[in-house]
């Protein structure tokens, strides 16, 4: 895919649009800063990290120094900013309020990059020309459809960064991909996410409950290991975890193997509760049903597709992983691999059906590359539903995206990037997987610390 800079220039009244003033969004709007790129940054939500906020109870299996992005702390550094301890683990509240929002700020401070909140893109097109026409395509800018608390505007743009992540759009609860039978029935007994235990209504809602937990990812731990420690408080409680595979095989993550220390601890505890705690481990269970359970008033029974059920269920909580949302993409040309939704070309290189391992490869411009010059997609919805995202990773995108839109080839195609390994294959060390029940649970040997150059590639399968 061509990452020749868009033939329209960016300049104030065209400037570079930045969708999503998340970890990555921010960073681009960073990077296009330090070039000079007139930018304007459009947040769905009220404030910086509007999506990092709703799970700012979580607290990250990255530390500080993963977290921070090089370009964003030179922007931030003469505000008097107090950089925090690189070695420290925040949660993403701490990310919001000690990161996020103090580089919303001081950008938007800058002559360069304007930041507007509750301002939602509805739609994205090139000026004056829908999916079908090619006349004029190539030197035509874009069109950006906005959804303001005045009304609905456009703007114009001589490049686009989406960086508007994948929160909104949690998978449901249904084995195949689809809601199941009765899930949107039983929605009030249903959570999609990572509860926040520590919160006294949320600790009442399941405490002594019985509360099925499906999906495999970390959100997944995270929410096993929250119940467990309500449990013992609560003795009553009783955890069921739903798997799609037979096997919970390797879904607690590499352990002592994972170069991530704090993501490697959530296995361990997750693995912990499994064996000895509270967590009864439902396996092969594809959910197909919900329904009011006949034999208890108030309780719910989980039917899977092939006929198993899960008597007596007070509460489900859902965290079967991400999608992005491609709606007001419609009338752009894209190059989606079929599979994730993520760019054809990254698709390779963080599938985990076609990786073995919790690998997560760097790259840049070049792979996120749309059809239409000067369209990105970057951040975590540039992974599609794969789950393995890392803000290093969207830090190094951004990077690259924004040198390409500036017309630095060179700085472009540069990719250099350490990135963590997760010490596991078959999927797990990734952020939300909901793994296909063929995935194995055959470790690698711990990897070490790889420099990865764009191009090059690694696999330990
Ligand atoms: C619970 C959790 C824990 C994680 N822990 C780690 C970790 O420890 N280490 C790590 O490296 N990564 C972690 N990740 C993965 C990843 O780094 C984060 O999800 C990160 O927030 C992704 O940043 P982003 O900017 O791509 O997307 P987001 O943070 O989701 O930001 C997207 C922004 O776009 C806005 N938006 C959405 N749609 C629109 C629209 N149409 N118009 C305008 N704005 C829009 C949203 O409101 C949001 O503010 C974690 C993810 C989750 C969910």
């Amino acid at each position: 895919m061509t990452t020749a800079p868009p033939q329209v220039a960016p300049s104030p009244a065209r400037p570079v649009v930045v969708v999503g003033a998340g970890p990555i969004g921010l960073a681009a709007a960073a990077h296009a800063q330090s070039r000079g790129l007139p930018t304007v940054v459009l947040e769905a939500g009220d404030a910086a990290g509007a999506a990092v906020r709703q799970w700012g109870h979580v607290r990250l299996f990255s530390a500080w120094s993963e977290l921070v992005d090089p370009v964003a702390e030179e922007i931030l550094a003469p505000t008097g900013w107090i950089a925090p301890d690189p070695q420290a683990y925040p949660t993403g509240a701490d990310w919001v309020e000690q990161y996020l929002a103090p580089l919303a700020t001081a950008l938007a401070a800058t002559d360069e990059v304007d930041v507007r909140f509750g301002h939602r893109v509805v739609g994205l097109a090139k000026r004056g020309r829908d999916r079908m026409v090619d006349s004029g395509r190539e030197a035509a800018g874009f069109t950006v459809h906005v959804q303001t608390p005045e009304g609905r505007v456009r703007l114009e743009a001589a490049a686009v960064v989406d960086a508007s992540g994948t929160w909104g759009g949690p998978s449901p609860l249904g084995g195949d991909g689809l809601p199941a039978i009765g899930e949107d029935t039983h929605a009030g007994r249903i959570f999609y996410g990572i509860p926040d235990f520590t919160d006294p209504a949320t600790a009442a809602r399941y405490a002594g409950k019985h509360v099925a937990v499906a999906g495999t990812g970390a959100s997944a731990l995270n929410t096993l290991v929250g119940l467990t420690t309500l449990a013992e408080s609560h003795p009553a409680t009783q955890i069921s975890w739903l798997v799609r595979r037979a096997a919970t095989g390797d879904a607690f993550g590499g352990g002592d193997n994972d170069q991530l220390e704090a993501r490697g601890a959530l296995g361990k505890r997750a693995q912990a509760a499994v064996e000895s705690g509270p967590v009864s481990v439902v396996t092969s269970f594809r959910t197909g049903e919900v329904a009011a359970d006949p034999n208890r008033t108030g309780a719910l029974v989980l039917t899977s597709l092939d006929g198993a059920t899960l008597v007596g269920v007070d509460e489900v909580v859902v965290v079967t992983g991400f999608r992005p949302d491609l709606t007001w993409l419609g009338e752009v040309r894209l190059d989606l691999d079929p599979v994730l939704s993520a760019p054809t070309q990254l698709a390779p290189l963080i599938d985990p059906n076609v990786h073995s391992c919790g690998t997560v490869y760097p790259h840049g411009a070049g792979e996120l590359a749309q059809p239409e010059t000067g369209l990105y997609l970057a951040g975590m919805k540039s992974y599609g539903r794969a789950p393995s995202f890392l803000a290093l990773t969207g830090f190094e995108q951004t990077r690259s995206v924004i040198a390409a839109i500036a017309g630095d080839h060179e700085s472009a195609a540069r990719v250099e990037l350490v990135l963590p390994e997760s010490g596991v294959c078959g999927g797990s060390g990734q952020f939300d997987s909901q793994p296909s029940e063929e995935s194995g649970g055959g470790c690698c040997s711990p990897a070490e610390p790889e420099l990865i150059t764009i191009g090059g590639g690694t696999s330990c399968g």
